[in-house]
């Protein structure tokens, strides 16, 4: 099926939505204004939605307010119930869902699916882990008095997320803070709305009341001064770049808001000579060129040690040359276009940089000649510390080898950064490998493994990669606020 058979299908099924849903209504921008939604592989025009700005983004604060009071005092088991509906027709609807957000998106259809059932996955689990929300008895220092903790949501939350999961990046933050109990306003990219409109379209067939889940795109400063300035939104959580988050959390400091942020990283992967290589080559593919490299656990500096590194560097190139690059929808392609011109030209901006100050083309380093977006798979030998490859979030399908000589050398080298989202380091040596990761100033390590992303561990970063965990037990202490009550006189 072609793309625009697709778009006719996804519309007849009611998941194509050119609207935001403020209070359980489809709502337009009050002006009328619409920003166009393109999809990134062809360039064709898949919808246009609204272009909202401050007086959209009250309402829709206004609306989880109010629903708030109702949708706090159902029991865990009541949300949980309908949060797993939610969870089975997301499931029901994969296959769409999927096209969808290689339409916005241009990730091939596999990895959408993959995507989709992974977005998927934190509703399930939070519909479990709501009954869990356990709060805890202290006790007391005085006979006659009783201590106690109460977990009670934090209340109307805002919620801001990136182009590069279109759903799940959602679906992270949905999950628990409405698990719990809290209400929230979803701002998705400008680039990728569709599937938070088609998740929000689930979410009313699923029972979820009005103004529980509130989706608004458009004037993205305007939206998120909305958020920061309104004291009835009790919490800010955002994923994406540092730059944007260091702003919403210097703007939640006049409401003292709670903030929870995902944000850019950098991350090493580290190849000893004593790694398996096959082990290596396999989990560096994935950890580098999954989503064409726009993930923030991306590998972004992968250091090989001088021993193995002409080794490493021959096995991992032909493990890149097989990559298939085209349409999301095109059979057996594994990479697709980046997500538009600007993302394009800073990539590369950075391969030239690299170029110009030594390092050595393997592979790729320029356009492919599939035109718009599309970047050639690219592995560039001998980055040093001083290129924009190894400084900066590459967010493109461009591995950069370094060498090292030392493990002391390439510890300091890999923490030589203010990012701290996510390592990975293959050895077949376990002291090593603990040695490593405990020295390793990043919140999520893969040792010997590529792929790290589930719905059970807590997903976050240190340093200036972030604020919070999402994910796991520790995703729903986010929307959450302690009471200690101290119930005294029990003896009278
Ligand atoms: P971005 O430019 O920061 O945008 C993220 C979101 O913020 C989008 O919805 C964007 O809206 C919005 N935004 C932009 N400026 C804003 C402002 N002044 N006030 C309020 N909202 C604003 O990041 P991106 O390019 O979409 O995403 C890539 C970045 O996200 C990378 O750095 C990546 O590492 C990071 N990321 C982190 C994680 C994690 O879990 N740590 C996961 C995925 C991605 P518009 O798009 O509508 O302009």
């Amino acid at each position: 099926m072609d793309a625009k058979s697709i778009v006719c299908k996804l519309q007849s099924s009611g998941l194509l939505r050119s609207q935001a849903f403020i209070g359980g209504k489809w709502t337009d921008a009050y002006d009328g204004k619409t920003v166009k939604v393109f999809n990134p592989a062809t360039g064709d025009l898949i919808t246009e939605v609204p272009c909202m700005g401050t007086k959209e983004t009250n309402d829709a604060i206004s609306s989880a307010y109010d629903a708030f009071r109702a949708w706090s005092k159902l029991t865990a088991a009541e949300r949980s119930r309908i949060l797993r509906k939610w969870y089975d027709l997301l499931m029901a609807h994969k296959e769409d869902l999927a096209q969808l957000i290689t339409l916005e998106q241009g990730k091939p259809l596999k990895d959408s699916t993959g995507e989709v059932a992974y977005g998927a996955s934190y509703i399930e689990y939070y519909a479990e882990e709501g009954k869990r929300a356990y709060g805890d008895i202290i006790p007391a220092p005085l006979p006659d008095r009783r201590l106690f903790i109460l977990k009670q949501p934090v209340g109307v939350v805002g919620a801001i997320t990136p182009w590069n999961f279109p759903l799940a990046m959602i679906t992270r933050k949905v999950g628990p803070a409405l698990a719990c109990g809290c209400t929230i306003v979803v701002k998705p990219s400008e680039f990728t709305p569709l599937a938070a409109l088609a998740a929000a379209e689930l979410s009313v067939r699923a029972g979820i009341p009005p103004g529980v889940l509130n989706v608004i795109m458009g004037d993205a400063p305007a939206i998120g001064e909305a958020l920061l300035a309104s004291t009835q939104v009790r919490q800010i959580t955002f994923t994406g770049s540092t730059a944007v988050g260091k702003k919403l959390m210097a703007g939640s400091a006049p409401t003292v808001k709670k903030v929870s942020l995902e944000l850019g990283g950098n991350a090493p992967c580290i190849v000893f000579d004593d790694a398996d290589v096959d082990v290596a080559v396999k989990g560096a593919l994935a950890a580098k060129f999954r989503n064409t490299g726009q993930t923030c656990v991306c590998a972004n500096r992968i250091f090989v040690q001088e021993g193995i590194y002409e080794k490493f560097a021959d096995a991992f190139t032909k493990g890149v040359q097989k990559l298939k690059i085209g349409e999301g929808f095109g059979e057996g392609v594994v990479l697709g276009p980046l997500i538009n011109d600007a993302a394009l030209h800073k990539v590369e901006t950075f391969v030239e940089d690299a170029i110009s100050k030594g390092a050595k083309v393997l592979l790729g380093g320029k356009r492919h000649s599939l035109g718009r977006t599309f970047y050639e798979p690219s592995v560039i030998a001998n980055v040093t510390g001083e290129m924009s490859l190894a400084r900066e979030e590459i967010f493109g399908p461009v591995a950069a080898l370094l060498p090292f000589k030392t493990e002391e050398e390439v510890i300091q080298r890999a923490n030589d950064t203010n990012a701290g989202l996510a390592a990975y380091v293959f050895t077949e040596n376990m002291q090593r490998s603990w040695r490593v990761t405990e020295a390793l100033e990043y919140g999520i390590v893969g040792v010997n493994e590529g792929l790290v992303n589930t719905e059970v561990a807590p997903f976050g970063g240190v340093k200036q990669s972030g604020l919070g965990r999402e994910g796991s037990k520790y995703g729903m202490e986010e929307y959450m606020e302690m009471k200690y009550v101290c119930l005294g006189n029990l003896s009278a």
